[in-house]
């Protein structure tokens, strides 16, 4: 209908108010003949607005609903006890030494913060060889931290990250052959000697990012000879696939490779039947939780993990690149942090995940208040 002949109706109806009350008698009756006839056809069902007019019917409407104790905060922990350097790629994250640790954490625990991962950023000249020997080190700083968190924070759930390539003079994430390439056997049997470490000094949960095949089987069978796999959770990074967006990653933790890529173990961008694989071989092997990463990326890796692992927590880890990239957005004007926050991290829920890593878990803390 025209502004001009909307006007004119307009006109015509005040002009007569018998009959514009006729019209509107016919207008019910006609919607009442309308619904009967939706009622009839049987399409019911194809009417879903009144379902969420409400804010609170739209809060129902949600599956799975972000809460703090789905969050884990990552931790780059240095080996320099009194350093707190803001990471330039990743925005307001910082590494930090063990001193820096408890006061920086009080608030956020207080806040409502349940758990953290630990990666190792160790800056000592020599603190780097080609069998990644202070990964477990007792007095570098993931043990160190590990045992001061527990003293500290007691309520605090502490996942210790478990691989090599922070600590490998070549940067890959195992133990190489002459000519380069991972040695599995010998990586398998280091990095799960290095989950022990890190499960002995007191780590609530242990998961290896390494990606070496038969690890999770490996570090499950150390943890029942040792008599402690009924106390310590086997977080596995199932489904890493290789890209991009762990570039502000390795800039925090300087494990970036020194020679080569890690496509040979971090699964393919579009290998999602690998991905299908590796996750069951891993349920298979003992392991307690499932990650996929990236996770905005693959959101139906995510799902396929819901799916294998019915019975498993997924976890999904939003990479340093999916944080950096919705930080970007934000400071070019697209939309306010917190939206796009929430939405990606809502979407990652919803995909399956009931566990996200993320670096905006301080942020989350205060948004979602008490
Ligand atoms: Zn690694």
């Amino acid at each position: 209908m025209s502004f001009s002949s909307l006007v004119s109706d307009i006109t015509y109806r005040d002009s007569d108010r018998d009959d514009r009350r006729s019209q509107v008698s016919r207008a019910r009756s006609y919607a009442s003949t309308a619904a009967t006839s939706v009622s009839i056809s049987g399409e019911v069902s194809s009417q879903l607005h009144g379902g969420y007019s409400h804010p609170l019917a739209r809060a129902w409407q949600a599956e799975r609903q972000l809460t703090k104790a789905m969050l884990i905060y990552p931790l780059f922990m240095s080996d320099r006890p009194d350093e707190e350097t803001l990471i330039p790629s990743l925005p307001n994250q910082y590494r930090r030494g063990l001193n820096k640790l408890v006061p920086f954490l009080t608030p956020l625990v207080r806040k409502g913060l349940r758990s953290v991962i630990l990666f190792g950023v160790p800056l000592a000249d020599g603190s780097k060889d080609a069998l990644g020997t202070s990964a477990d080190d007792p007095q570098g700083p993931v043990i160190q931290s590990i045992r001061l968190l527990r003293r500290a924070f007691p309520s605090l759930f502490i996942i210790a990250d478990v691989c090599l390539c922070e600590y490998t003079s070549h940067g890959h994430c195992g133990i190489l052959r002459d000519d380069g390439s991972l040695n599995n056997t010998l990586s398998v049997d280091r990095i799960s000697d290095v989950a022990m470490a890190y499960a002995d000094a007191g780590a609530h949960c242990v998961a290896p990012s390494d990606m070496n095949d038969g690890r999770i089987r490996a570090i499950k069978l150390k943890l029942i000879e040792a008599g402690i796999a009924h106390q310590v959770v086997l977080m596995s990074y199932s489904a890493k696939f290789s890209g991009c967006l762990y570039g502000p990653f390795r800039d925090a933790a300087g494990s970036a490779p020194s020679f080569g890529d890690r496509r040979c173990y971090q699964l393919p961008p579009g290998g999602r039947g690998l991905a299908r694989r590796a996750i069951q071989r891993d349920i298979q092997e003992g392991a307690d939780v499932i990650m996929v990463k990236p996770a905005s990326q693959y959101l139906d890796i995510i799902s396929d993990a819901k799916e294998i692992g019915k019975d498993l927590p997924v976890a999904a880890y939003q990479v340093s690149g999916e944080f950096a990239m919705i930080h970007a957005a934000a400071k070019a004007g697209v939309f306010d942090l917190k939206t796009m926050a929430f939405e990606a991290t809502e979407g990652i829920l919803r995909a399956g995940a009931s566990i996200v890593v993320s670096y905006f878990t301080p942020e989350f803390l205060d948004w979602l208040g008490n």
